[in-house]
């Protein structure tokens, strides 16, 4: 499916557009991106092509760390995340909780409001880094699903 919606960071100085083939949508486990932001799992979607996020205001603002070939992009003002990718994997990962898909206020301290069904997370990914068990019916995969550009076995864990 494509998505085709804007979004911003914590604190709205950073904003941009997200356009382009959702490659994968789900909860990941992997420790850049539960240490980074302190929680786990992280709801991501990565969209197919370097050029799927464009930061449109605040580019100034934007401070990247990268860990190996991870790049975690985030805000200097708030220090909030606004995406991150892995060097030449053609891919960039969003954060749903970032996105304007709600029906509620922009900028409201309630946050988003629900995710729309259509991109509820399908999957958990990196699950062999899981904090603990999740009991949940989605597919649980050791690292990606085995059609991600990241070339793993594509594995799953049963649970
Ligand atoms: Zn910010
Ligand atoms: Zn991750």
């Amino acid at each position: 499916m494509k998505i085709n919606t804007t979004g911003s960071c914590h604190c709205g100085a950073v904003q941009f557009r997200v356009q382009g083939e959702v490659m994968v949508n789900g909860l990941c486990h992997c420790a850049n991106c539960t240490r980074s932001k302190g929680a786990s799992p992280v709801h991501l979607i990565a969209l197919r092509g370097e050029e799927s996020v464009e930061v449109t205001q605040g580019k100034e603002q934007l401070h990247t760390r990268v860990i190996k070939r991870f790049h975690l992009v985030n805000c200097k003002r708030c220090h909030g995340p606004v995406m991150q990718f892995q060097e030449g994997m053609g891919f960039r990962a969003v954060f749903p909780v970032l996105l304007d898909l709600s029906r509620g206020e922009p900028g409201s301290d309630h946050g988003a409001d629900r995710i729309p069904d259509e991109l509820r997370p399908a999957v958990h990914l990196n699950y062999e880094n899981r904090l603990f068990d999740w009991d949940d019916h989605l597919p649980k995969f050791k690292v990606f699903p085995p059609d991600d550009p990241l070339e793993s076995d594509g594995s799953r864990i049963e649970s």
